[in-house]
This record gives C-alpha cells, structure tokens and sequence, in this order.
C-alpha cells in the first residue's frame, strides 16, 4: 500500500469511531495495523504499537466520557503512538555559518575560521537518489545563506561526476571532482580540504553507492569518513524498497555509522513502511525527505508533521518553512503574516498571503497535505480537482473587503449576507466560501496552539 494509501485508510479507520463502543474501538485498532503491516511496516513495530494503543486506552479512556471526548482522546492516542514509531528522540547536528576572525600574518590581515566547516558525507546505495538529493541539500542551505560546496567521491560509476557537475552548475553551487583521478578518497580528501581552505560553511560529499565486491564498497566508506572526519553522515535510502530497507540500514549503520537519513522517492509509489522500521531498527533520524525529482522536492522531516500530514491533519508548521524557502524577508505582508502567527493570530488576510505564495511555488499536491481538508479531498479528486479548488480560494479571498481580510472571520457569522456578496464577486458557491472560512478557523487554532504549546504543531488535540 503507497503511503498515500495508508493515510486514508487510517484517516477512514479513525472516521469510523461513531459511538466509540469497545467493539468499534477494537476494529479501528485492527484497521490501524493491518494498514500498516500492508504498508511494509515490521511486524514487530505494529504488535508493539498495538499493545501500546491498547495499554492507553485501558488507562486514558473512562465509560463515563462523553462520544466526542473519547473520539478525540482515541485520535490523539493513535496520534501519539504513529509519531513515536516515526522518531528516533535523537537530534542529528545542525550546520552553523563558520566564525572568523582577522589576524595579522606576515604583515597582511588575514581572514582565519575560528570554527570548523560542517562536513556532510551521504552514503547509500547506487539508485537510491544520492547525488539528487546531494544537490537538493546543497541547495536547500544555499537558499538560507550557507557558503555551500560538493565534492563528487564517486569514481566507480561512469558518469557520477558529470551528473553532480550539471546539477551543481544549474543550482550554481561550487563543486570539486576529477575526471582522471581513480582513487576516490583522494579526491574527497582535497575537495573538503579546497573548499576547507576556502571557508565553506558546509561541504557535502558524494560517494560511490556500488562496486564489484560489496565488502570493497563498504571499505572505501570508511577510508574516506577517515580522512574527510565528516561532522555528519548522511545514509539516503528508498522509500519504496519495503522489508529490504531495514537489513540495508543495518549493514550500513555497521561499516559507515551513519547518523541521519534522507528517504526518498516519498511521493509516487513509495510504501514508506520498510524505511520507517530501518529508522526504528537503527534508532536514527530522518532528517529530510525527498518527494520528487525536482530540485526543491526536499522537505524537512518531523515526526508530529509527517503524521500529521498522513492523516490529513494540515500542518501549520510546514506551511511556514515553505514560505521561509520563498525568501520573502523583505516582502511587508509576509512580515505582518510571521508577526501575526508569532502572536497566535492569523486572519483571513493572512490565509490569503499564504495561499497565494503557494500558487507562486507549487507543486500543489505538498501544498495541499499542509491544509487541513484539502489532503483528503486531494487523495478523493486528484491534483487537477485539488488545484482548482486552490485556485477558487484564491478567488474567494480576492473578493473579500480589507475589513473581511483584517478580520478573524466572525464577521461573516455575525452579518451571513456578506458570504452572499463574496460568493457572487468570486463566481463560486456559498457552501465554498463557508468551506475557506471552516478552513482558516482550522488553520487559526493552529496557529494559536502552536503558540501555546510552543511546538507540536498540528497534534490532533489542536483542532476544534
Ligand atoms: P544515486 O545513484 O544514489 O546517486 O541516485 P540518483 O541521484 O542518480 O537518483 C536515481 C534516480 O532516482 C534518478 O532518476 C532521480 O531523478 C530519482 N530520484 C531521486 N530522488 C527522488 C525523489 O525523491 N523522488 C523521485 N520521484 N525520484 C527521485
């Protein structure tokens, strides 16, 4: 089963909860893990998760509660325990901008680094998307202001340094390889020492993903994390190769200890499941997770998003880095959008800001899966259907006066002819326009128990 797949099945198993009865509960549990399993989760995860679920219940959830309280206190259960399957409670390190200092040599001043560049060696399988996502990181700390550079270590597969190459000059970041050289280590050795010497804040290293002999593959890992010290290893793993994934972490994790993952090929066709128990077996972060083969299809991975995003929770968090990678520091409406949320607040104005900086990024479809209602409809009507009805809210809001805009929404509950007005201006229905209205009070709470709760944003006890 996709993952897109297991998000509905779990959305639809968490739906089913009508009057709570044990036999209802019972069926949604058991609908929750066989969605799992056939989503290439290890069994052992799923008979753990099960019990824990189970265990929960028995203690958080008393007969004398009300329907509605117990189907939210099941959902932030089953919420709970999805997230703990997905996170490792380890912190991967985070590149910081090189300090320097100006000192005085041979009469000249000199600019000298107090601090140590951060070195990020990638390993992982030939075909897994290592030299894509290479780029992709690369990119992604380009575009927050790191000094970038890439080294190609790959000079076992024909082609390796071209492809780096090209990707690097299209995403103009600085790259160091060799036609010639054969020896792999060597060449990673002086491309972290050149970009070293010329103080890169982040130097990201390709290395081979296949040789004749496995064993030999597995060597030449460990020769070149010997002399790089990388600060960061990176293992990049398919989404989509199931059980397979968690004795590759495994072999992995002995010869390279790497201490991060990026997943990718999550969009498509990937089960997902298989990678998530190699994080689970190796006690190791995903850190990112790549969701296409364009280079800006790397998101940030967090557990409380991920599932969030999974059960068509919307994540308010995800849409706020998206933005921040638009680099729109300058741009006054966003300025107020970020004061405002910061406040707890987020009115119709600025729902209307964000949704029109997501028509400027696309691709709609991880757009959609951070909005509350729309990954569902999305999964129902496809990308086509879902863009639309994107574009519609946009329409809808363009209709809307500065008052309307400025305001939380209550406005139009307290005078409904204005819901009139704006479905005639936006040539839409006024079912769609109490539909954006529904969605920007799930975005707004969001907004506001992300601020009180200081993170977790999106946990299911956040909605109303
Ligand atoms: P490497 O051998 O590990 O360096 O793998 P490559 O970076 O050459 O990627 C192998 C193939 O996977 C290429 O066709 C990439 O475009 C594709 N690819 C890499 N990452 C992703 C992803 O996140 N999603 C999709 N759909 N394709 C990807």
């Amino acid at each position: 089963m996709v993952l897109a797949d297991l998000g509905s099945r779990l959305r639809g198993a968490l739906s089913s909860v009508e009057s709570a009865s044990d036999d209802e509960i019972n069926s949604m549990v058991k609908d929750v893990c066989t969605a799992l399993l056939e989503s290439d989760v290890n069994i052992k995860l799923v008979v753990r998760l099960r019990d824990n679920i189970k265990a929960k219940i028995k203690t958080e959830l008393s007969p004398e509660e009300t329907t509605a309280n117990k189907r939210k206190k099941l959902q932030k259960i089953i919420f709970d325990e999805l997230v703990a399957l997905v996170d490792s409670h380890e912190e991967p390190p985070k590149p910081k901008k090189l300090s320097t200092s100006t000192k005085v040599i041979n009469g000249k001043k000199k600019k000298v680094a107090k601090t140590n560049s951060h070195v990020i060696m990638f390993v992982g399988l030939q075909g897994a998307g290592k030299t894509t996502s290479c780029t992709k990181l690369a990119v992604y700390y380009k575009k927050r202001g790191f000094k970038v550079g890439l080294v190609c270590a790959d000079t076992f597969r024909a082609g390796a340094f071209d492809q780096l190459k090209q990707n690097a000059i299209k995403a103009s970041i600085p790259y160091y390889g060799s036609y010639l050289e054969q020896d792999p280590v060597k060449i990673a050795y002086e491309g972290v020492t050149k970009f070293k010497s010329e103080k890169f804040d982040i130097i990201i290293v390709d290395t081979s993903g296949r040789h004749r002999q496995e064993q030999q593959l597995f060597d030449e890992m460990v020769q070149i994390g010997e002399m790089v010290q990388p600060t960061q290893t990176i293992m990049v793993m398919d989404g989509s190769i199931g059980q397979a994934a968690e004795s590759q972490a495994k072999a992995f994790k002995e010869s390279a200890n790497f201490g991060s993952i990026i997943l990718t090929k999550m969009d498509g066709h990937a089960k997902g499941g298989g990678a998530i128990s190699a994080v689970a077996a190796t006690k190791t972060p995903i850190v990112f997770i790549g969701t296409g083969e364009h280079v800006g299809d790397l998101e940030i991975f967090k557990p409380t998003t991920f599932i969030s995003k999974l059960l068509g929770i919307g994540d308010i968090q995800s849409l706020i880095e998206h933005v921040q990678g638009l680099n729109l520091q300058n741009d006054e409406n966003h300025k107020q959008t970020m004061e405002n949320i910061k406040e707890g607040k987020f009115t119709l104005k600025d729902f209307q800001n964000q949704m029109n900086n997501f028509l400027k990024m696309g691709p709609l479809t991880n757009i959609a899966s951070m909005i509350p209602g729309l990954s569902n409809i999305m999964s129902q009507v496809g990308e086509e259907e879902t863009s639309k009805k994107i574009k519609n809210m946009v329409y809808i809001m363009d209709s809307m006066t500065a008052q309307e805009l400025e305001s939380d929404g209550r406005i139009f509950v307290d005078q409904p002819s204005r819901i009139l007005r704006v479905a005639k201006g936006s040539g839409c229905s006024a079912v769609e326009i109490e539909m954006v209205l529904q969605q920007h009070r799930l975005m707004s709470t969001m907004a506001k128990s992300a601020v009180a709760a200081g993170g977790a944003p999106g946990a299911p006890g956040a909605n109303p």
